[in-house]
């Protein structure tokens, strides 16, 4: 028996929940509409646990448009000219600088999300390095650290999930503070992180056993085979690469696009934003707001050029991005959880995992025809 382990019978969960949000922020996935969306729990509804949210969770930590500080202009006080006894000018003094207030938001307090799929909770940790590596952002670390991320294991896999292609797994105990997983009877809560401590004091958890241990290890192993073997990626971010100015490979594969944005807006790992004042006299609010590689807009410069104008060159971009450049600049990890919600949404099929495949191929072929 591993005495870490926790045990919530079902009938306890919500009751468990609600003791949480007497403390802290608790989130949970919930239907709306024909949507499933992570939202503030409510005690009069059920958290939708089975089926896959819709939205990812990274609005928690990085939200779609936020103010990084709000400012207000305080004009420099009225000074007059002023004349010498003999009547002449006064040499001037400098104008005093015009003082700016700035004053920043508040942030959310203690929070924990509970049930938010695995693949989720991987888009976190590979915002990690970016907003917490060589560039630190302290909006996105405070949340961070104050945010217990309880994944639920994938007890079914969806056609297009394919988080082992990327490192991840349907039981995903690399990214988050808790692993959850529903039994028959009830959740068992793995601890994985210092963090979890602060959600299991509470007596309504129980300690798990053996069986119950046995129980999830049986339905984790056939959420792994419903997702099938995962393709050898060895060489992608070279690959990639190499394949740069392959117009055609390009051109083909991004055909269908319609440049909507759906799967950036909807993609866990996609961190690209744009930074706006928004201003009313002397006050105004400096914003962030997520932006997207796919939109012909985003690198659109002051001179009218565009170094991405065809659409063939931001999906290059966007792949590139996810199973190359990144992987360089943060120790092999590939910016790509493999949720498929990208897959799933896209209007016109466009799929990630063919891209990728056919681009080794491609990229395997030429090699081997130049010798
Ligand atoms: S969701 Fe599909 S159509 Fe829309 S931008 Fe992405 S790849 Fe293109
Ligand atoms: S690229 Fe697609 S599959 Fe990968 S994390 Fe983003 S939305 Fe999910």
């Amino acid at each position: 028996m591993n005495a870490a382990l926790k045990f919530l019978p079902h009938e306890h969960l919500k009751a468990w929940l609600e003791e949480l949000a007497g403390t802290m922020r608790v989130l949970a996935p919930q239907k709306e509409g024909a949507a499933v969306v992570y939202r503030a729990f409510d005690p009069s509804r059920e958290p939708e646990l089975i089926r896959k949210p819709t939205e990812s969770a990274k609005h928690i930590l990085f939200p779609r448009s936020e103010a990084l500080f709000a400012f207000h202009k305080k004009k420099a006080p009225f000074a007059p000219d002023s004349l010498n006894p003999d009547g002449s000018q006064a040499e001037k003094e400098e104008p005093a600088t015009p003082a700016m207030e700035l004053t920043p938001p508040e942030q959310p307090g203690p929070t924990v999300v509970f049930g938010m799929t695995g693949c989720d909770a991987g888009g976190v940790t590979t915002f990690d390095p970016v907003y917490g590596g060589r560039y630190q952002d302290p909006y996105y670390l405070q949340r961070r650290e104050a945010t217990v991320l309880i994944a639920r294991a994938c007890n079914e896999a969806l056609s297009t999930c394919f988080c082992t292609w990327v490192g991840g797994d349907p039981a995903n105990r690399r990214d988050a503070d808790i692993l959850a997983t529903r039994l028959e009877n009830g959740w068992l809560l793995e601890p994985l992180t210092e963090r979890a401590e602060r959600v299991l004091g509470s007596t309504l958890l129980g300690d798990a056993g053996e069986a119950e241990a046995r129980e999830a290890e049986a339905l984790h192993a056939k959420a792994r085979a419903a997702i099938g073997e995962a393709p050898d990626l060895t060489g992608i971010e070279d690959a990639l690469p190499a394949l740069f100015d392959d117009k055609d490979f390009w051109w083909s594969e991004s055909a269908a696009c319609l440049a909507c944005g759906a799967c950036t807006y909807l993609c866990p790992t996609c961190h690209c934003f744009t930074i706006t004042d928004e201003k009313a006299g002397l006050s105004g609010v400096r914003l962030r707001a997520w932006d997207t590689c796919m939109a012909a807009l985003y690198t659109l410069e002051a001179s009218g050029h565009n170094p991405r104008g065809q659409k063939a060159a931001r999906l290059r971009n966007r792949v590139g991005h996810k199973f190359a450049y990144f992987l360089k600049n943060h120790q092999g990890r590939i910016s790509c959880c493999g949720c498929g919600r990208c897959i799933k949404s896209c209007p016109s099929s466009v799929d990630i995992r063919r891209i990728v495949l056919n681009a080794l191929k491609r990229a395997k072929g030429k090699e081997a025809a130049n010798g």
